[in-house]
């Protein structure tokens, strides 16, 4: 369960008068969080929400963060993820800045990564490799790339295969006094054993049957 379809929001909301582009998975300073209702389970055996819905976990049971949807209201935080929309673009295979379909040909769909240093390249990478940015679609990565300038070392990426292979998110245990306090971060695969105990904020995507794209041949044609 992940909620409703999407609006489409091309073009991306734009912020201040510069009038920059807000991408789809930017939270914004109104979308308030909410994690006063999060309490340990009656029987002791890991996190609810004491007005848990079906639509706080996803198809797996995971628990996650829950984060009012308000686009456009307050002031983007362009360093952070909203964990609706993020896990949603991941799933539905929407661009990550405008919302519309992600770049789709027959060799998967497009994915933008920073080019790991040559000690960190596996021999075979980007195959199998994991990833939390949803897909783009063509306009969106031509823009990102002009106005970026932390992606001068991108490199294009298609998956024929992006498959959910877990969640990132926080670990909660209660404290002393019962109360609960999130300990750690990090990513837990599906079937993990503390998964009972774990918050997820965004959707862990392994990409497969991966193809490395020239993206300015593609943009030219
Ligand atoms: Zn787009």
């Amino acid at each position: 369960m992940y909620g409703h379809s999407p609006k489409l929001l091309a073009p991306p909301l734009a912020w201040g008068s510069k009038g920059i582009p807000v991408p789809y998975i930017t939270p914004w300073s109104g979308e308030r969080i909410s994690v006063r209702t999060l309490t340990v389970r009656r029987d002791g055996t890991g996190l609810c929400y004491s007005d848990e819905t079906p639509a706080d976990r996803d198809a797996h049971g995971v628990l996650w963060s829950r984060l009012d949807e308000a686009p456009g209201r307050g002031t983007p935080n362009f360093r952070s993820v909203h964990p609706l929309r993020q896990r949603r673009a991941l799933l539905e295979k929407l661009c990550q800045v405008c919302a519309g379909p992600a770049s789709r040909t027959d060799r998967g769909w497009l994915f933008l990564f920073r080019r790991p240093t040559p000690v960190v390249e596996a021999w075979d990478w980007p195959e199998g490799v994991h990833c939390m940015k949803p897909p783009v679609c063509l306009g969106c990565a031509a823009i990102a790339l002009r106005h970026c300038p932390h992606l001068t070392r991108t490199v294009a990426v298609r998956s024929r295969k992006p498959r959910p292979r877990g969640v990132f998110g926080d670990f909660y245990s209660p404290d002393a006094t019962g109360s609960l306090v999130a300990r750690s971060d990090g990513c837990i695969p599906y079937g993990h054993r503390d998964r009972p105990w774990f918050l997820a904020s965004q959707l862990v995507v392994e990409l497969r049957r991966c193809t490395v794209v020239d993206l300015d041949a593609e943009l030219a044609r």
